[in-house]
């Protein structure tokens, strides 16, 4: 093991953990050291994880619902909070049903085999998510990958699965490295044509693309196309835990019978459904926070681009900072804490070779001078370093 994982340092993709001494939110305070940062880096895209509501709200549910089941969901683990939170994220995405996960990374690992067998077939962009690429593994289906959102590429992995019982198509709706969103009219076109149908991943998407914030198929016109959606209550919904699947309700039922990580998972603890419950009521409420979150992401991408970089994606919250050298991205952003601002640098083999960039996700209470206080760091320690 230390061989391997000296060969992990050697490799420079050492991953270590930054301890935070505050609540999550845009201004953080390290351990240690106490110093206070400005946080470019989570996926609290709508500022809801320290929201007071959303805090009281979990409050209450753990006071009135305790600290956790001891039970998965089927022998003693359903309250009435989880059923009403089912109910909500149904009527939040206008579809039949849905169904609570510990994650989405467990929504995703417990969809394919579920729903495919070996007869199927599951056509997948090749930059989807690891947990949507560890789903399709755990299932029997025939497996086809295709060019990053190529729809050329897609057609004609779709006429070679025209042999197949039944084709899904599965993709991110939104990609959490690039900040790209899929084409999901094409894809729902071409999947009209080959009779397929359609699953997305929404974690970077559900609360607040689209003109009410239901996501990327509301953004492109697509609701009563899309078949199937996973997504997270962990990033823009309160940012606690948990994930889900929507969609059918005979989809729904089958997962609750077959799903594994539904079946052999403990329930979600109360606490946390109250959080995500809250941050749905807030956001059916209005879709104020969602405005005011992408206002920033456009000041923050326009100044940038005013200043000289290139910002990958198009109007998305993640706006990758792209500067090709990994070397850079990483002494890049080491020089940008030191501003007090705090950005996480990507390279191979997160993103591919010649790519790396510094990834500055934007979020609704963001203010103003946060947002130009990063992007005059970036231009400093830019030049600095020959970026510009
Ligand atoms: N899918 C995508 C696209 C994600 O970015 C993530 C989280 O990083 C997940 C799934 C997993 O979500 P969760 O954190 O709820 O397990």
């Amino acid at each position: 093991l230390e061989s391997e994982l000296e060969d992990i340092r050697g490799a420079g993709t050492w991953k270590s953990e930054r301890v935070i001494a505050s609540p999550q939110g845009p201004h953080l305070r390290l351990a240690g050291d106490g110093a206070g940062i400005i946080n470019f880096c989570a996926n609290n895209y709508l500022g809801l994880s320290s929201h007071p509501e959303v805090i009281r709200a979990a409050v209450e549910a753990l006071e009135k619902f305790g600290a956790g089941l001891s039970s998965v969901r089927f022998i003693c683990g359903t309250q009435s909070i989880h059923k009403d939170l089912e109910e909500k994220i149904a009527r939040f995405h206008q579809r039949e049903d849905a169904i609570l996960y510990a994650s989405c990374f467990d929504a995703n690992a417990g969809i394919f085999e579920a729903l495919l067998t070996p007869e199927d077939a599951v056509l997948s962009d090749e930059l989807n998510h690891a947990s949507i690429i560890d789903g399709i593994r755990l299932c029997k289906a025939n497996k086809y990958r295709y060019k990053h959102m190529d729809m050329q590429d897609l057609e004609a992995k779709l006429k070679e699965a025209q042999k197949h019982r039944l084709r899904l198509v599965a993709t991110d709706g939104a990609f959490s490295m690039d900040g790209d969103i899929a084409p999901l009219r094409e894809i729902c076109q071409l999947a009209q044509k080959y009779d397929a149908l359609v699953f997305i991943d929404e974690c970077h998407a559900t609360g607040f693309l689209g003109p009410n914030g239901r996501g990327t198929d509301e953004l492109l016109g697509v609701m009563d196309k899309v078949t199937i959606i996973n997504s997270t209550l962990g990033k823009a919904l309160g940012g606690a835990a948990g994930g889900y699947t929507t969609g059918p309700k005979p989809l729904i039922d089958l997962l609750r019978q077959r799903s594994r990580p539904y079946l052999f998972s403990n329930s979600l603890p109360p606490a946390v459904v109250g959080c995500a419950s809250k941050a749905l009521d807030l956001l059916m409420e209005s879709n104020a926070i969602a405005q005011s979150m992408a206002a920033k992401t456009q000041r923050f991408r326009s100044k940038m681009m005013a200043a000289g970089f290139t910002i990958s994606g198009k109007d998305h919250p993640i706006c990758p900072v792209m500067l090709g050298d990994a070397r850079l991205a990483s002494v890049m952003a080491e020089d940008m804490l030191d501003r007090g601002i705090y950005v996480i640098g990507f390279s191979y083999p997160v993103v591919p070779k010649g790519k790396a960039r510094i990834r500055v996700q934007i979020s609704a209470v963001h203010s103003d001078e946060d947002i130009d206080r990063c992007v005059q760091a970036f231009t400093e320690v830019g030049r600095k370093h020959g970026a510009l």
